[in-house]
C-alpha cells in the first residue's frame, strides 16, 4: 500500500515546491489564481500554485455558472464593466468552447413590476452591441402571446411581453481544472491541500511557509521572487494583505426539469433583484440569493431561509409548478468576494476587480467575476513581469485554446460526465484528486446532478482506493468527510 495513500505525482510536486525557486507563487487555486498561473506559465515564468483545500473548492465551484456581461449592471449604468465582461465571455467561448454553451435568457415584463418592456428592448440591443462583433445570437422581443406560447407555465397576470438575450453556461469547477491542466502543461508546479501559513520578505522576494493538510506530509519553505494573493473570500485574512472584503452569500437549488420545463433560461424579478431559472440537461438550476455573510468562509451553507426565498420567488412566476423543498435534488452555497463597500444593499456592490500591491513583489487580486478571470490574470501578470524586469512577453491567453488540440474533454463539458471507474482513476492520476470529495464534488460534479447520489459513494471510494491504496477505515473516513462537506446527514 502507498504509505501516504495520496496520488503518487503529489510527492514529486511537493518536493519540487520545497527545493526549487520560483518567479511567482500564486496562493489560491480558484479561477483567479488558476488564470494567473496559466498566463504566467505561458509567458515563461517559473510558477508555483497552492491551495489550502482542493482546487476550485472556494467560490469557483459555487457560482451560477454563467459567462455573462451582466445585463442587470446596465441598469446600474456600469457600461464599461458590462462591455469588459461581454468581450471576455466571447473570448472564453473561443478558447474553451466545451465550457461555454450559448444559452438564451427570456426576461418577461409585467405591468407595474420590474423593468418595463420598452426598457428591456433597448437594454438587450445595447447588450448585443457591447459584445463587439455581435452576441452569440441576436436578441429579440416577444409579444404577450408569443411569451405565453414559449413559457406556458409563466404567470399570465400583468404579462406585457418579453425579450430574449444570450449569455453562455459554463462548468465553473471544470473551467478551473482545465485552466490548471494547461498551466501545468506549460510548466507550473501545483499542489492542492497545502496552505500558506506565513510569508516573510527576503532580499530577493519571499520566503513562504507551507503546510500540507495531510499529517504524513511535512511542512516546508518555498522561495519565490513574487507572490499573488488570489484567495477570494479569504483574501483579507492573508498576511500582508491590504484587502477589505464584503462577503455576500449566494445559494442555488437544483430540481428536475420536468417540474419546470423551460426551453430557455428565464429571468424573474424579486424587488430590485433578479433570479435565474437555468436549464441544465435534465435539471434546472434556480438562484441565487445575495445576503451579507460574516462567518467563517469555509462554513458557508444553505439555510432553510435561503431555500424558502428561492422557492417563493420562482413559484410566484411559475405558480402551477408549485415547487416544494421535496423537489430539491441538490444545493450549493458560495461567497462573493466583493471589494468592500459598506453602503448599499449587497446587490448594489460593484463587481469590478482590484489589483493592489501593498508591498514590493506582493499583489492582492480581488473582486471581479468568473467571466473576467482571464483579464484579471493578464493585468496581474503584466505587473509581475514589470517588477521582475522581464522583457514584456505578450499575453497569449486570449488566443491559446485551453485544451491542447485533439485533447478530449474527459466527458466533462457543462454537464457532469458519466461516473465510471476510468473517469475516477483519471481524475486521481491526472487531475490532482486526493480525496473522495475532490472527485465527487468538483471534478465529476455528479453529486449536484444525480438524485440520491450518496448511495454511490462507497463504490466510488473503492475505485479511488484501488488507485491510491486506501484501506477500509480510510474509505469510511473519506465517505464521512464527503457527506459532511455536502451537508448530507450521516448514513
Ligand atoms: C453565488 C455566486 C454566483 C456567482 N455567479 C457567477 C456567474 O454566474 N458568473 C460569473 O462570472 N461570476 C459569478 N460569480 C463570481 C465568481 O464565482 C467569483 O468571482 C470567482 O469564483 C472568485 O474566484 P477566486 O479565485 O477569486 O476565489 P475562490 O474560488 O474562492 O478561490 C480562492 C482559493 O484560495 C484558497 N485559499 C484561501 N486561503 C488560502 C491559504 N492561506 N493558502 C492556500 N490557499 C488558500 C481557497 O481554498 C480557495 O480555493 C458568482 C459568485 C457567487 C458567490
Amino acid at each position: 500500500m502507498n504509505a501516504s495513500a495520496l496520488p503518487p505525482a503529489r510527492s514529486t510536486a511537493l518536493s519540487r515546491l520545497a527545493s526549487e525557486s520560483f518567479d511567482l507563487l500564486v496562493v489560491g487555486g480558484g479561477i483567479v489564481g488558476s488564470g494567473v498561473a496559466r498566463d504566467a506559465a505561458l509567458r515563461g515564468l517559473r510558477v508555483a500554485l497552492v491551495d489550502q483545500q482542493d482546487f476550485a473548492a472556494g467560490t469557483s465551484s459555487r457560482s451560477t455558472r454563467l459567462l455573462h456581461g451582466g445585463l442587470r449592471y446596465l441598469a446600474q449604468g456600469e457600461i464599461g464593466l458590462v462591455r469588459e465582461a461581454s468581450l471576455e465571455k466571447k473570448i472564453l467561448h473561443r478558447i474553451a468552447p466545451h465550457l461555454g454553451q450559448p444559452l438564451g435568457f427570456v426576461f418577461p415584463a409585467y405591468r407595474g413590476e420590474g423593468p418595463p418592456l420598452w426598457q428591456l428592448r433597448i437594454g438587450v440591443k445595447l447588450y448585443d452591441l457591447l459584445c463587439g462583433g455581435g452576441n452569440f445570437e441576436p436578441s429579440r422581443g416577444f409579444s404577450r402571446d408569443q411569451t405565453r406560447a414559449l413559457l406556458p407555465g409563466l404567470k399570465a397576470d400583468g404579462l406585457r411581453g418579453a425579450v430574449r438575450y444570450f449569455d453562455a453556461l459554463t462548468n465553473d469547477a471544470r473551467l478551473v481544472l482545465d485552466t490548471l491542466r494547461s498551466a501545468a502543461r506549460h510548466g507550473a508546479v501545483l499542489a492542492n491541500h497545502t496552505r500558506l501559513t506565513g510569508a516573510n520578505p527576503v532580499a530577493d522576494g519571499w520566503e513562504c511557509q507551507l503546510t500540507p493538510n495531510d499529517p504524513s506530509e511535512a511542512p516546508f519553505t518555498l522561495r519565490a521572487r513574487t507572490l499573488i494573493n488570489a484567495t477570494g473570500p479569504w483574501a483579507d485574512r492573508m498576511p500582508h494583505s491590504s484587502v477589505q472584503l464584503r462577503l455576500t452569500k449566494g445559494v442555488h437549488l437544483v430540481v428536475d426539469r420536468h417540474r419546470l420545463p423551460v426551453p430557455d433560461a428565464v429571468v424573474v424579478t424579486e424587488g430590485k433583484r433578479i433570479l435565474f431559472v437555468i436549464p441544465w440537461g435534465e435539471r434546472v438550476i434556480l438562484g441565487t440569493t445575495d445576503t451579507d455573510y460574516a462567518g467563517d468562509p469555509a462554513a458557508v451553507a444553505t439555510e432553510p431561509a435561503d431555500i424558502a426565498y428561492i422557492l417563493r420567488s420562482v413559484n410566484e412566476f411559475f405558480p402551477t409548478a408549485a415547487l416544494v423543498p421535496g423537489d430539491i435534488i441538490s444545493t450549493w452555497a458560495g461567497l462573493r468576494p466583493l471589494v468592500a463597500n459598506p453602503d448599499g444593499s449587497p446587490s448594489d456592490i460593484s463587481r469590478a476587480h482590484e489589483i493592489r500591491s501593498p508591498r514590493p513583489g506582493w499583489w492582492d487580486i480581488t473582486g471581479g467575476k468568473l467571466t473576467t478571470y482571464r483579464l484579471m490574470a493578464e493585468q496581474a501578470v503584466d505587473a509581475v513581469a514589470r517588477h521582475l524586469g522581464r522583457p514584456p512577453a505578450p499575453c497569449r491567453t486570449a488566443l491559446e485554446p485551453l485544451l491542447e488540440p485533439g485533447a478530449g474533454t474527459d466527458g466533462s463539458g457543462t454537464l457532469p460526465g458519466p461516473c465510471t471507474r476510468t473517469a475516477v482513476a483519471h481524475q486521481v492520476r491526472a487531475e490532482w484528486a486526493c480525496h473522495l470529495a475532490d472527485v465527487v464534488v468538483r471534478r465529476g460534479g455528479w453529486c449536484y446532478y444525480e438524485r440520491d447520489f450518496a448511495a454511490r459513494l462507497p463504490e466510488i471510494a473503492a475505485w479511488m482506493g484501488e488507485v491510491v491504496g486506501w484501506d477500509a477505515a480510510r474509505r469510511e473516513r473519506e465517505i464521512a468527510d464527503c457527506r459532511a462537506e455536502l451537508g448530507w446527514s450521516a448514513a
